[in-house]
């Protein structure tokens, strides 16, 4: 995956932030940056409790939030209020699944300058609006065909029965 931290790295971004390096925030790093559907902090939980069966929902969020303040992960969220984590930092576009709600990176290279191929004038009215655009995130939304559906959640290895 693009852009994964070794640990030393991590350490280093989460004291630099001025978080702790802890076996807890490591573990939940781990198991985010090789989850491929941007897991929400419950699903973090799930997975990062078969190695800490001890651990916290509470403290995997702490985790999380360490990560994104740190600049080693970020945080997605959704219309709904829900967010997924991504342990991407660096800019890159999404596909949502509005079934599942998994999030997927796209293979398509970050363009920094598409909203001005979409429309000149843009960034020009809105800087005279006062408002200043500091990015802008893609999402393509749609549906997974049913198989593709079942054969992520076998892949996921549903703990809940
Ligand atoms: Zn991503």
């Amino acid at each position: 995956m693009l852009s994964a931290f070794d640990h030393d790295d991590l350490r280093s971004a989460l004291e630099t932030a001025g978080w702790r390096c802890t076996t807890q925030r490591l573990a939940v790093y781990d198991h985010l940056s090789c989850a491929e559907h941007h897991p929400t902090a419950e699903e973090v939980y799930q997975g990062v409790r078969r190695i800490i069966p001890k651990i916290s929902l509470a403290t995997v969020y702490k985790a999380l939030e360490a990560l994104v303040a740190s600049g080693v992960a970020t945080k997605l969220t959704a219309g709904d209020g829900s967010a997924r984590y991504d342990a991407r930092s660096d800019q890159h576009y999404h596909l949502r699944c509005l079934r599942s709600g998994s999030v997927h990176d796209l293979p398509t290279p970050f363009d920094p300058d598409l909203i001005a191929k979409l429309d000149p004038a843009l960034m020009q009215t809105l800087r005279q609006q006062g408002f200043q655009v500091t990015g802008y995130r893609l999402e393509l939304v749609g549906f997974y065909d049913q198989d593709a559906v079942n054969n992520a959640v076998d892949g996921e290895g549903s703990a809940a029965q």
